[in-house]
């Protein structure tokens, strides 16, 4: 049985919503192009200045862009040349180990951001239109679905610390510059960290207590 074959998909409901999901997909993909058209950048530059915008500081690297972009070590790095010539961002050795070196937004990047991240309003509007019961029956059956892709290596699920497993909130109080811990790093967190997006995210209720 395909979903691709509409005789079939008629009589099955699961198959109709699987290509209702590919065409939402295909719609970002276009939604993506031509965010990135207006701004003379292809989709996977565009994706790679809103994954620096909003990732945790430790994964802007080359490897990090890699795994968020699902591409090779190579092609992150063609992504970020290209990135740098266009003054958007700018290679630098992380503060707490010299030899990773990360990528970090410029200026200009930071204003091409904030042009950029409309791209998904039409589809937030269409959700929006919904009565709320629905969309929060909507939410609960895609973290369903985007889990089960994730745990198939489908797709990697990047969240912030306050619904993680790993984290433990004023762990630290006697250290105010990072008073949370994050159990998965063994680390101090600095409470502005806790809100960028992470790609070891554990949701709270896939760990039994
Ligand atoms: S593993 Fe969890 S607690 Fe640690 S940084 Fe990532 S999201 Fe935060």
């Amino acid at each position: 049985m395909s979903p691709f074959n509409p005789r079939v998909r008629s009589e099955w409901m699961s198959g109709q919503i699987a290509i209702a999901l590919y065409r939402i997909a295909q719609a970002i993909q276009l939604m993506l192009r031509r965010a990135g058209q207006a701004h003379g950048l292809s989709p996977a530059q565009v994706q790679a200045l809103l994954f620096l915008a909003y990732a945790r500081p430790g994964v802007r690297t080359i490897g990090g862009l890699a795994r968020r972009l699902q591409a090779t070590l190579a092609t992150a790095s063609e992504v970020a040349d290209a990135l740098e010539r266009k003054g958007l961002v700018a290679r630098e050795p992380w503060p707490e180990d010299h030899r990773i070196i990360t990528l970090r937004l410029t200026g200009n990047g930071r204003r091409r951001v904030t042009d950029l991240e409309g791209l998904l309003d039409d589809l937030e509007a269409a959700i929006a239109e919904l009565p709320l019961p629905n969309q929060q029956t909507l939410q609960g059956a895609l973290q369903h679905i985007v889990r089960r892709l994730a745990a198939g290596g489908h797709v990697v699920v990047y969240e912030m610390c306050w619904g993680c497993a790993f984290f433990r909130p004023y762990a630290h109080p006697e250290n105010p510059a990072a008073p949370h811990h994050c159990a998965f790093m063994d680390a101090p967190l600095p409470d502005a960290d806790t809100y960028t997006e992470c790609p070891d995210f554990t949701p709270r209720e896939e760990v039994p207590a």
